[in-house]
């Protein structure tokens, strides 16, 4: 057991460190801050020896496993708290890379507007203060959020959609990480394999393996089961908002003509987000249902509102 932990932790100064470029334009919205990262050279692990079924070693099934996470309670304040280190992190291995982030100018201001038609949708909007607005400047058609409230938003992504309403779709994907607590959730699991094994720890930020176990839940992506409520709260947080929630599903449908043969070979571990033709089925299906409800309804695109960067009135 103990042999298996110290496996999954050697794993993760191997991925921070051994880096060739994997996700090069590829719409990730997940929570791995290594950007370059080749699975296949730098781990010789597989998705079974870490994954569920390594919790599962280690915790016991999924009932006894959300039980016990339930437990687990993280403070508001804590939860910044990990955002802000997870966040400064991330910032450090952006400059490492040359990859300037900034919180000013149009894009971010941009952003802001629309997060503001979002952020009154949210079930725990209350939990957060404000919502900060990074825009990283890489090609990558990604975008990320930590715990407290940040979101970054990488300029690939900004070239990649073509109107608002896809935007708003993403954006309203990241918040519901933040809103469903989905990183805590990864953090507590961690927590709790470290408890099991150390033995009922109660101040976490007391033992050594604090750092690890936010490092951990920091590397480890999204569960496919979070990747789809996030798909769904975007697709009707946009709709609620007045857009046209048939545009998310577009974004994958789009990527799903532009890396057909990467989504064949991505390890499963880096596929950590369904199947990109999977997400667009869904989130078409759902978007349909969302329009049946009120017909005839005007749905805003944003073609031009997204050129301009001015959010639709
Ligand atoms: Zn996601």
């Amino acid at each position: 057991m103990r042999l298996l932990l110290v496996m999954w932790c050697m794993m993760i100064p191997v991925c921070n460190q051994g880096c060739g470029q994997e996700q090069q334009g590829v719409f990730q919205f997940f929570p791995v801050p290594n950007l370059k990262f080749n699975f296949d050279r730098d781990v010789p692990f597989k998705q079974a020896d870490f994954g569920d079924n390594f919790l599962r070693q280690i915790v016991g099934d999924r009932d006894q496993q959300k039980q016990q996470l339930a437990r687990i309670e993280v403070s508001e304040a804590d939860e910044s708290k990990l955002g802000k280190n997870q966040f400064s992190l991330f910032a450090k291995k952006l400059k490492s890379q040359r990859i300037g982030l900034t919180d000013k100018g149009k894009d971010v201001a941009y952003l802001h507007q629309l997060i503001n038609k979002l952020r009154p949708l949210m079930t725990n909007r209350d939990r957060f203060s404000s919502i900060s607005i990074y825009v990283a400047d890489s090609p990558l058609t990604d975008a990320r959020s930590f715990p407290g409230g940040k979101i970054v938003v990488f300029r690939g992504l900004l070239k990649f959609v073509t109107n608002e309403a896809a935007l708003v779709g993403i954006l309203g994907h990241e918040l519901s990480h933040l809103d469903r607590q989905h990183q805590l959730e990864q953090f507590k699991n961690s927590l709790l394999a470290q408890q099991t094994i150390n033995g009922g720890v109660k101040d976490y930020e007391q033992f050594a393996g604090f750092s690890q176990v936010m490092m951990n839940s920091f590397m480890t992506p999204y569960a496919l089961e979070q990747e789809k409520e996030a798909d769904l709260d975007g697709c009707r947080w946009a709709f609620q908002a007045g857009y046209d929630p048939r545009e998310l599903a577009e974004i994958f449908r789009r990527l799903n003509d532009r890396f057909p043969d990467r989504q064949n070979q991505a390890p499963s571990f880096l596929r950590s987000h369904p199947y990109h033709i999977d997400r667009f089925m869904a989130i078409r299906d759902a978007s349909r249902e969302l329009i049946k409800t009120t017909p005839g309804k005007q749905l805003i695109r944003g073609r031009e509102n997204l050129r301009r960067r001015q959010a639709h009135q």
